[in-house]
């Protein structure tokens, strides 16, 4: 029942007064002038006052306008009261100060009593309203907090901080489940030995593992009742209210709240407490997911690691017997030239050779996608004539096929850049090794080195100016629109060369890494059935410091290439 403060200076209006209203059922508090009334409503917070005009020292004005300056005392519902005759200029003063009621004589006490319930309900209402909003702005507060850091310690941290407070707890914890086990996320009051006894505890017994662990129910009990010998806030009254964790059906753990004194909590608070633990649920599932994918994230890097590892050592294990067997082969064919009776085996030898070299750049390539994967791909940049060295390697590789016709047009020359020149003459050699592969049916290769003011397909983050560029142009079996963005990948091969030309798909991704690490790009122009043409634009050395300021110096590996459209 609702408890009222009666404030009068005559003793004997108090007790009539009491008598009324303890007749109902209220609660009374009695005040005899202005100072203890205030008091009494800072220290007790009744539900109503009635407050007495016509005081000594004290009136009843100023106790309500101080009443009213407290945020303590403001949303007390209070009943001003005179004996006087009504004086509506009073009456308003008294209203506009902050009473709720002004009562004149005679009063009535059916009237009084009747105005003291409807205020009473009022009040209910309002403070009801206000413990909802306190609720909604804790558990906002809650999943903000929980929700701004994915590590899930900190979430753990800060739910349990925010919940105790929310709930004028005095301590609690966040604990998960683990087999049979509870393991303490984050707690606010424990004592270490307490938690290290509940960690290594089996709880599947107790109240809490039958109840809130298996049923997901919520229990609330006397601290006693719910922990037995161990009592996690360490001391022997309270209550203490768990709640089961529970996320799409998965139980969690649960989430502990305890006060030292006894307290039954209302239906209100524990639709809140739900919705505190349900947010506390999503909060940690969502950490525990972010930390889970982390961990395979970091696991698989550690596997690509050593897969890296793995064949750089292979790789370059096998180099030393493909070494030996070209030398004697070598050796061999050198004999077989000089000797008549062994022709037949020349071409042995020949095919021996041809296979020894493919499977010595295969290797490479492997060496250098795993030095690559672990960022120990190393470049050794000096000035190089691209004319030149693209001129020199058309040159060498027209006597690798007799079926096609390498033309070279070098429009500029030198065409100097800053580069590293065993790497250049990879990635010219892979291009043009590519388009003799790729044209089966033989046919013309062209090759054409010139300045470019503006270069095509310049990717954006790339800088203005002029590049030397290198186009390889074949008409061969081209490639197929729909997987050329997918050319540079590492192992990525087109289907319609697939079964029919062999190869790795690593000749193009490392041609692109090499490019990124000079400053420059490659793309590709290409119509499956027509032929292809990829070109490389690299910065030009002599204008560096104008147009290429990043390549002044040894041009960055920080750059990268696009530029794959058809
Ligand atoms: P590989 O030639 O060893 O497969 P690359 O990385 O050099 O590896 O090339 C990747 C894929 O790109 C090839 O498998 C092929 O499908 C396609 N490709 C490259 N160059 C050409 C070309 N000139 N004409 C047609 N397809 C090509």
């Amino acid at each position: 029942m609702a408890t009222i403060l009666i404030v009068d200076d005559q003793p004997d209006n108090l007790y009539v007064l009491e008598r009324l209203l303890k007749g109902k059922g209220y609660q009374v508090l009695q005040a005899e002038n202005g100072l203890a009334a205030l008091d009494a409503a800072t220290t007790r917070q009744p539900d109503l006052i009635l407050l007495d005009v016509m005081m000594p020292e004290m009136d009843g004005f100023e106790v309500v306008q101080r009443l009213r300056d407290d945020a303590t005392t403001r949303t007390i519902p209070v009943v001003l009261l005179t004996a006087n005759a009504p004086d509506e200029r009073l009456k308003i003063q008294g209203l506009k100060l902050g009473a709720d009621e002004y009562l004149t004589q005679p009063i009535n006490n059916n009237e009084l009593l009747a105005r003291v319930q409807a205020l009473l309900r009022t009040k209910q209402t309002q403070d009801e309203l206000q413990s909802r909003n306190t609720q909604l702005t804790a558990l906002l507060d809650i999943v903000q907090a929980s929700t701004s850091t994915l590590n899930l310690d900190e979430v753990g941290r800060r739910l349990i901080d925010r919940a105790v407070s929310a709930t004028h707890s005095d301590g609690g914890g966040i604990w998960l489940q683990q087999d049979e086990k509870l393991i303490c996320l984050a707690q606010q009051g424990y004592s270490a030995e307490v938690i290290a006894a509940w960690e290594t505890n089996v709880v599947a017994d107790s109240p809490i593992g039958i109840r809130v662990l298996q049923c997901r129910k919520l229990l609330v009990g006397s601290t006693a009742e719910v922990f037995g010998d161990h009592n996690l806030l360490g001391q022997a009254g309270g209550t203490a209210i768990v709640l089961p964790l529970v996320h799409r059906d998965a139980s969690l753990g649960l989430l502990h709240l305890g006060t030292r004194q006894t307290r039954t909590p209302r239906d209100e608070d524990l639709a809140f407490l739900h919705a505190i633990a349900n947010a506390a649920a999503v909060a940690v599932q969502n950490a525990r997911l972010f930390e889970e994918s982390n961990q395979q994230r970091q696991d698989l890097e550690r596997v690509d690691h050593e897969r890296d590892e793995f064949i750089s050592i292979i790789s370059h294990e096998l180099k030393n017997p493909l070494a030996s067997i070209k030398g004697y082969a070598g050796l061999l064919q050198r004999r077989a030239r000089k000797d008549t009776t062994l022709q037949t085996s020349l071409k042995g030898l020949d095919v021996i050779e041809q296979q020894v070299n493919r499977m010595t750049t295969l290797l490479d390539q492997l060496r250098d996608v795993s030095q690559i994967g672990m960022d120990r791909f190393m470049i050794e940049a000096g000035p190089v004539d691209l004319a030149h060295l693209t001129q020199r390697i058309a040159f060498e590789m027209q006597t690798t096929s007799a079926s096609h016709q390498l033309q070279i047009d070098v429009h500029d020359e030198p065409l100097m850049i800053y580069a590293d020149e065993f790497r250049m003459t990879q990635v010219l050699s892979n291009l043009i090794n590519n388009a003799i592969k790729y044209s089966p049916s033989g046919g013309s290769i062209e090759i054409v080195v010139r300045r470019e003011a503006t270069p095509p397909q310049r990717p954006q983050e790339l800088p203005l100016g002029a590049y030397a560029v290198v186009t390889v142009r074949d008409y061969g079996i081209g490639i197929p629109s729909d997987v050329q963005e997918r050319l540079f990948h590492r192992f990525f091969r087109a289907p319609n060369t697939q079964g029919r030309i062999s190869g790795m798909g690593l000749g193009l991704y490392i041609t692109r890494e090499i490019l990124q690490r000079h400053g420059g790009y490659i793309w590709v122009e290409s119509e499956e059935g027509e032929g292809s043409l990829f070109g490389v634009a690299l910065p030009l050395l002599n204008e560096a410091s104008e147009e290429h300021p990043a390549t002044e110096t040894p041009p960055s590996a920080s750059a990268s290439v696009a530029g794959t459209a058809a």
